[in-house]
């Protein structure tokens, strides 16, 4: 459950548990939901970010009940389950189109039918799930975005805490854990503004992302798309700033510095010129547009085996605290290992690995251009 199963860990799991192409598991998994449509359709189809003709979405019909839009979401009933809900990442969830599921909404689903598959099972389950845009928020130093996905994880949190609840009131033994694989950004709060509008000199103001009806990486993207039809206009940058973003006393200066980066064609200028307005008026600052070694905190609930993630731990360290909840004969992660790593060895030489090797190097070139597709996106619009 991700914002593009293309992407980092989920891109994993479902390239290895789709179990199309012989795999060594087979088909492991049971339910797979996110964006990343793209990685599923030929190269030479509109919107694919292949570099060959395998169509898999193809492949996956008749094999996996397949859907696309958050009412067929709601409608189905059985497992095994792929949604593929945008081309490439999902929204923010403040920027977020009617035609994509809220994380809830996927984690909802995942528990009802995990939950009503396990009834008779001695077997339970395990749901991964990950609210990537908190990552992709950071990378833009978009407080709006980032708080909003905050906020989303918090309310799939509390969700989740009630199936957990559930699970436990029919005798079933449920660990919830919470965590992050690294921290984005170095989000600084209570910065010392400069900004001659901000009253405070610690704290911040969240009534600016408060006032916010879309991100400033959306935000950003609607100049970018605006610059299509010929140079940005004063008048143009205050209407969009005012109907997105609401900034008070947003200035004629501020408008000005964003034209300027349009001028230069970077969307990434225009993303830094927006930001130099909205993030003095929160008070946020940032160190960087990449990931940081800042420490990040593990929640863990609903059992007395939580008390193991107690402390400092490395992060190599989760998965042997994971595997000690288990008893030493229900999971066997070494011999799982071998053969993933035996078969990604064979990969590498043969045909349908070279695919393997590219779809990798997409994945990171798209980490590097983490605005770039959009921006293109956004022209199209
Ligand atoms: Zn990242």
């Amino acid at each position: 459950m991700h914002t593009a199963q293309t992407e980092k860990t989920p891109s994993f799991i479902a390239q290895q548990q789709l179990g199309l192409d012989g795999y060594p598991l087979g088909r492991t998994t049971d339910i797979l939901l996110g964006g990343g449509l793209c990685a599923y359709i030929p190269e030479s189809e509109e919107d694919s970010c292949r570099t060959d003709e395998r169509d898999l979405l193809n492949e996956t019909m008749g094999l996996w009940n397949v859907v696309f839009t958050p009412d067929e979401l709601s409608a189905a009933d059985a497992l095994p389950l792929l949604g593929l809900f945008a081309t490439e990442d999902l929204a923010y969830a403040i920027d977020r189109p009617d035609s994509q599921p809220g994380l809830a909404a996927m984690v909802n689903k995942a528990l009802e039918l995990l939950t009503a598959a396990t009834a008779d099972s001695d077997k339970g389950f395990f749901l991964f799930f990950e609210n990537e845009v908190t990552d992709k928020a950071q990378h833009a130093n978009d407080i709006v975005g980032t708080v909003s996905a905050g906020l989303e994880l918090s309310e799939t949190a509390e969700l989740v805490k009630e199936w957990v609840t559930a699970l436990e009131e029919r005798g079933d033994e449920t660990l919830f854990l919470l965590t992050a694989d690294h921290e984005t950004g170095g989000l600084g709060l209570g910065t010392n503004a400069v900004s001659p509008i901000v009253e405070y000199t610690y704290g911040i103001n969240p009534f600016v992302i408060a006032n916010a009806s879309h991100s400033s990486t959306y935000t950003t993207l609607l100049l970018y798309a605006a610059t299509a039809e010929g140079n940005l206009t004063l008048d143009q940058v205050h209407q969009v700033v005012a109907d997105n973003m609401a900034l008070q006393y947003f200035s004629d200066d501020e408008a000005t510095l964003i034209i300027e980066a349009a001028n230069t064609g970077d969307v990434y200028s225009i993303l830094a010129a927006l930001n130099a307005a909205v993030n003095p008026r929160v008070q946020v600052g940032w160190t960087t547009m990449g990931h940081t070694a800042v420490d990040v905190d593990i929640y863990c609930s609903n059992n007395p085996y939580c008390s193991a993630f107690y402390g400092s731990h490395e992060n190599a360290e989760l998965l042997e605290l994971m595997l000690g909840f288990y008893d030493d004969d229900d999971i066997d992660v070494g011999s799982v290992t071998e053969a993933l790593v035996g078969f990604n060895a064979t990969a590498s030489v043969d045909g349908s690995a070279e695919s393997e090797v590219s779809a990798r190097a997409i994945q990171s070139e798209r980490r590097r251009g983490f605005l770039e597709s959009r921006a293109r996106g956004a022209v199209r619009r």
